[in-house]
């Protein structure tokens, strides 16, 4: 069976940006591919954060991936710091990794000139990247299509490691993209992408009123100004929200009622609550389940870590022997 790693950063409990974006996809993945989760704290301590905050985000983290159907006996779901073995390949990485590449990564540049001083975790945070796919020698990654250059930054770490220290037979695969097949979520703004940070979310887990009272006011067709104007829904987000959560009768329905203007924008939010209500509702009841057991996330994050590190330990030392290191 071949492997696959994917990592999310602790920034609470999910929204549904990140369910549709990757959590669903895993959960999917799980059953077709052996499966390594990461909750990954070390990424998310290159922004600012407070300790107490993480610790906690991490739980709530796990709990919503619980909840959204990752199934600790399938899939090895654990916490990126307990596993050291991430940062001392990443030092590895480092040593061959041109600093010409890190600058010129997109992201890197996109938060480095927001800021007055750029710490160099910043910069290194695709080698940590590198080391936490390589680490478990995964085939493949489900990532959105944001990720694809630190993607290919991890695939040229790869090369360049093995040209240098296992000429002849490749140690580390280069991992392939398994591309999620949900677009990009946007927030209900319309404006940007779903993010925590700018306040257009919507949990995984709130409640039936709180997702509404966010659904009504949400941006939808700039030009459908009038209950009696004729949409275009491609370019409504609750549209897109529709096609992630309705059945495919339902969508070609809203597309057909919103060109028409036979529903208004009201009606068709109403019928997107519903719909969203029907495969949420099963996801908070088991959050309930798990939070009722508080030793159940503990322990599959143990196990999770004590599994991960079977597989990392082995790696590490296999790579350290072949630079002379061990
Ligand atoms: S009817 Fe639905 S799809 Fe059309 S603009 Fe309104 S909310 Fe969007």
């Amino acid at each position: 069976m071949s492997r696959i790693f994917s990592g999310i950063q602790p920034s609470g409990e999910l929204h549904i940006g990140n369910y549709l974006g990757a959590v669903k996809n895993w959960v999917a993945l799980q059953s077709q591919y052996e499966s390594l989760f990461c909750i990954v704290d070390y990424h998310a301590i290159t922004g600012n954060y407070s300790p107490a905050d993480l610790q906690l985000r991490r739980r709530e983290l796990a709990v919503s991936l619980l909840a959204a159907g990752i199934d600790p006996e399938r899939a090895v779901l654990f916490v990126q710091s307990s596993v050291p073995e991430h940062t001392e390949l990443a030092w590895i990485f480092n040593t061959i990794t041109p600093l010409g590449e890190l600058e010129r990564q997109t992201q890197f540049k996109d938060k480095a000139q927001r800021q007055e001083s750029v710490a160099v975790g910043l910069l290194t945070y695709p080698v940590l990247q590198a080391a936490d796919i390589l680490l478990y020698r995964a085939d493949s990654v489900p990532v959105g299509e944001d990720q694809l250059q630190h993607l290919e930054l991890s695939r040229e770490v790869a090369r360049r490691w093995n040209q240098r220290f296992a000429p002849d037979t490749p140690f580390f695969p280069e991992p392939k993209a398994l591309l999620t097949p949900t677009r990009r979520i946007m927030g209900l703004d319309g404006q940007a992408k779903m993010s925590k940070s700018l306040g257009n979310t919507v949990g995984l887990l709130e409640e039936p009123t709180a997702i509404w009272e966010k659904l009504r006011p949400a941006v939808t067709d700039p030009k459908r100004v009038r209950r009696t104007d004729p949409g275009t829904p491609e370019v409504c987000n609750i549209y897109h929200l529709h096609s992630a959560f309705s059945p495919p009768a339902l969508v070609e329905e809203v597309a057909d009622n919103c060109r028409s203007a036979g529903w208004g924008c009201i009606d068709c939010k109403k019928a997107l609550h519903e719909s969203m209500e029907r495969e949420l509702v099963p996801i908070r009841r088991r959050a309930e389940e798990i939070g009722r057991e508080p030793g159940r996330v503990s322990d599959a994050l143990v196990d999770g870590a004590r599994r991960a590190r079977d597989i990392a330990s082995t790696t590490l030392q296999e790579a350290k022997e072949r630079m002379g290191l061990a």
